[in-house]
């Protein structure tokens, strides 16, 4: 329904993320030829050793929680399904410390209820490390069968998973916030209105706030988590992230022996859940594979099914995010911004 919107001026490509476009100069870019190429080599870092235990993730059973994500149907905002899915996440958490973060937002179409979940995994040191996804499903696609399985579905799976491994134990290092974030996917098309307008309604929300009561200044770093469940993984380097962060992601993939599913492309400006924290100025990566099927085909489409996704891409992913944690939680002082 939605097109994939790329947009290629020379060495300037424009993409969205989870969602759109609507980023680096698509009406004023000119004569490409004579464009620079950015710079786009990561920071070199010497990075601490984590020596904690290898990151573990259960990969079956992430992927069962996305069987079951999906199993709703499709869940835009506003709808049963999606009240379901709410109830699922936070019947999961049961015990844990839950943040929700409840408004109303007001959209092209009307006033829609929006619920952000926060769990909070307390360590040791002063700080924290978000991780997020989002776990609504296209708005404009609520008439059709699209559930999302990749896109919302594996990486609110995997943050439920990473739960999993977080509970019970003491954290010798940051305190790891998981956010499932919601209203993250636009509400009318991007051809009718601009995506970034129309979109990101819980995170933005989210970020105000804690930037409000003061929450915002503790956080090491925001870690993204979207559509990283394709059985081809390839997880894109994003120009909109922070690069120490992003060589932080490197590493950790790197020390995991994953190094391969991780930046063999370059996507300049995703449009993501990200946004409203790097306006901010908080440290953040866009963990993203936005190739999904040749040329992105199942992206927004009734494609995004189940049977397109791997278990070992959620380990992957959880295991590296996991991983930067690990070093995260022993680097001092962090890169300035
Ligand atoms: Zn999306």
């Amino acid at each position: 329904m939605i097109s994939l919107p790329v947009v290629l001026l020379s060495f300037a490509v424009t993409f969205a993320a989870c969602d759109h476009d609507k980023d680096v100069n698509p009406t004023g870019a000119q004569a490409p030829a004579q464009t620079a190429p950015a710079d786009t080599t990561l920071p070199k870092l010497s990075l601490p050793p984590d020596n904690g235990p290898p990151p573990a993730i259960d990969s079956v059973r992430a992927m069962q929680y996305v069987k079951e994500i999906v199993a709703f149907g499709p869940r835009p905002i506003g709808s049963a399904n999606h009240k379901k899915v709410e109830n699922y996440i936070t019947s999961h958490l049961n015990g844990d410390a839950v943040e929700e973060d409840e408004f109303t937002a007001d959209t092209p179409e009307g006033k829609f209820p929006v619920r952000n979940i926060v769990a909070k995994f307390p360590g040791t040191r002063d700080g924290i490390i978000v991780m997020a996804s989002h776990y609504d499903t296209n708005y404009p696609l609520r008439g059709t069968s699209y559930v999302g399985a990749n896109d919302g579905g594996s990486s609110s799976a995997l943050l439920l998973e990473i739960a999993n491994q977080l509970r019970g134990k003491k954290r010798q290092g940051y305190s790891v916030w998981l956010v499932w974030d919601d209203a993250e996917e636009a509400i009318k098309p991007d051809t009718e209105v601009a995506f970034l307008d129309d979109s990101l309604y819980g995170i933005r929300h989210l970020a105000e706030k804690w930037q409000a009561d003061g929450t915002l200044k503790k956080i090491k770093a925001f870690l993204l988590a979207d559509m990283i469940g394709d059985a081809d993984l390839n997880i894109d380097r994003d120009l909109n992230s922070t690069p120490w962060l992003e060589e932080v992601v490197y590493q950790a993939a790197s020390r995991l022996g994953y190094q391969s599913h991780f930046f063999a492309r370059t996507l300049p400006g995703l449009s993501d859940d990200h946004i409203p924290f790097v306006k901010r100025g908080v440290p953040s990566a866009d963990l993203i594979d936005f190739n999904y099927g040749y040329n992105d085909v199942f992206w927004h489409t009734t494609q995004d099914t189940v049977d397109k996704l791997s278990p070992k891409s959620l380990e992957i992913v959880g295991s590296t995010m996991l991983e930067m944690v690990g070093i995260l939680d022993r680097m001092d002082p962090l890169p300035p911004k």
